[in-house]
């Protein structure tokens, strides 16, 4: 894919159709009440658009239209090959469209339109594409009775799925759990995150482009205490598939016990801990890992590697190698030009609570590496610079809450055992890393990381056949293995009497 110039994404960003309404049975629908809300280009803060802010009532209609859609049959009963032809096509249009989500998603939230070309979409469409290459492998099972009997156990769908994502990655995360949700015959309502609701309704129009019937894919724009809390108390909502923080991953829990006792899995917050232990001798290598591991993306990434553990011998070397290459590595600037590798936060509000957490750094007596503030030219931008802190001790703030921008904190340790102990004394557990040639150590840090994805020699590799999801308070929910089948499935026991 050619990177264009900055020109070239500017122009296509300003023609971008901006679609603002819902999207409900095929059709787009505007609020009933009129109201809407103002999207915010954060590398300016110039308002991009207004969106139609729905509620109670687009939730009612548009839960009504995909259980009718689910009840007629018209995508659950398909044949499975059908269905996953309709899938495979609407891959290949994610694929197409890729500038158009591209500057939809760089200008909504700020990241780097060079990041949505070369990781958002590509692995959107390889998600779709997956679980539709899986569409005509999801079994049941006959079991071992007496002969007098036939059981077998069915796997269905659930009905009407409420998807709620969050901002940091608007196209794939809806796309992680669409591919599962769709392909297993559910009916889906869509709910984008406010402070990034451009891309959702392109994805569900390509949707009906690639073949899908109206009413499967709908999408509802709004406030999370709105339109989420909505979906989440609905009676006629059998399922929630959340990512988002903590904090609402909770209430979701709560919503459920409070309706309808419908299932919620929750991918939420992280702090993920990236290991470096004294016997690793390559410190280009680990260091350029752990810089992009916790600045790309702004920092804003639920696995960002925001807890270095360095094994005390390497530490001062480490600490100078990460200095050296954040410095080459991230570029500030326009999310538009395809030269910048970071760009402003999500908002100016988000900009000021990474900056209070920095504060609060250094009042608890955290030394200042580099970083902490923006550069003057991008004022009008949410922009904060990679930071680091070194001096940190595990008790701190720093250490200890989900930042979720491009502040990083080392914390020397002495042998892996010390490092567990630190990296598991977390509320969170999504990811971690260990960089050693000890197999011995490798192995140990496999079965004793209290975190659901984990990496030895490396920080973020992976494919659609691993998990991710994670232990603790990082909650329940596994997206893009096949695993994520059996989270839009239920089983049902069919025993046929023949004596
Ligand atoms: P958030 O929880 O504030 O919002 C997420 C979504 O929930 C949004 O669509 C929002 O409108 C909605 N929401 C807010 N309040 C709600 C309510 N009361 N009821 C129902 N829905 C409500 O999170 P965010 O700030 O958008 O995203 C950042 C968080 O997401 C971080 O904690 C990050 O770690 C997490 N995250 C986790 C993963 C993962 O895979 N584990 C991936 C990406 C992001």
């Amino acid at each position: 894919m050619t990177e264009h110039t900055r020109d070239f994404w500017t122009n296509r960003a300003r023609a971008a159709k901006l679609r603002t309404q819902h999207f409900i049975d095929g059709a787009y629908v505007s609020s009933a009440s009129g109201q809407s809300f103002a999207t915010v280009n954060p590398a300016n803060g110039e308002v991009i658009t207004t969106v139609a802010r729905g509620g109670q009532g687009e939730v009612d209609l548009a839960v009504a239209v995909a259980r009718k859609a689910f009840k007629s049959g018209v995508w659950r009963r398909m044949a499975p090959r059908d269905r996953m032809a309709v899938l495979a096509k609407f891959a290949d249009l994610i694929e197409a469209h890729a500038e158009e989500f591209a500057v939809l998603d760089s200008m909504d939230m700020g990241k780097p339109v060079m990041d949505m070309i070369n990781i958002d979409v590509p692995f959107s469409a390889t998600s779709i594409r997956y679980f539709a290459e899986l569409g005509d492998k999801i079994e049941g099972t006959v079991t071992a009775t007496d002969e007098a009997a036939l059981h077998y156990i069915l796997r269905q769908p659930l009905g009407v799925v409420g998807i709620i994502v969050p901002w940091n990655y608007p196209l794939m995360m809806a796309a992680w759990k669409l591919g599962p949700a769709l392909v297993t015959g559910n009916s889906v309502v869509l709910k984008p995150a406010e402070q990034s609701p451009l891309s959702a309704c392109l994805l569900a129009e390509l949707f009906i482009e690639a073949g899908g019937p109206a009413g499967v894919l709908n999408v509802v724009h709004g406030l999370g205490e709105d339109v989420g809390k909505a979906l989440a108390l609905h009676m006629d909502v059998d399922k929630i598939a959340f990512t988002g923080s903590t904090e609402v991953g909770k209430l979701l829990m709560i919503y459920a016990g409070q309706s309808n006792m419908k299932r919620v899995s929750t991918e939420c917050g992280g702090k993920t801990p990236q290991i470096i232990l004294g016997d690793w001798d390559d410190l280009e290598t680990a260091a350029t890992y752990a810089v992009n591991g916790i600045f790309g993306n702004q920092g804003e990434v639920c696995n960002a590697g925001s807890r270095i553990l360095v094994e005390r011998g390497l530490h001062d070397e480490f600490v100078a190698k990460f200095t050296e290459i954040a410095a080459k590595n991230f570029v500030l600037g326009d999310p538009l030009d395809p030269a910048t590798t970071m760009g402003p936060l999500v908002t100016a509000q988000h900009r000021d609570r990474v900056m209070s957490f920095i504060q609060t750094g250094k009042a608890e007596g955290g030394r200042l590496a580099f970083g902490g503030g923006a550069p003057a030219a991008l004022a009008k931008g949410a922009y904060v610079e990679p930071t680091l802190f070194t001096g940190v001790t595990p008790a701190m703030t720093i250490a200890r809450e989900e930042i979720f921008g491009p502040v990083a904190a080392i914390m020397p340790v002495d042998g892996l055992d010390q490092a567990l102990e630190i990296a598991n004394d977390s509320i969170y557990g999504l990811a971690a890393s260990v960089w050693t040639r000890d197999l011995a150590k490798a192995h140990r840090f496999g079965r004793e990381m209290e975190a659901g994805v984990c990496w030895v020699n490396c920080f973020d590799h992976g494919d659609m056949t691993s998990i991710w999801g994670g232990y603790k308070q990082t909650g329940n929910g596994r997206d893009k293995c096949a695993e994520a089948l059996t989270q839009y499935t239920q089983t049902k026991s069919v025993w046929i009497n023949l004596g």
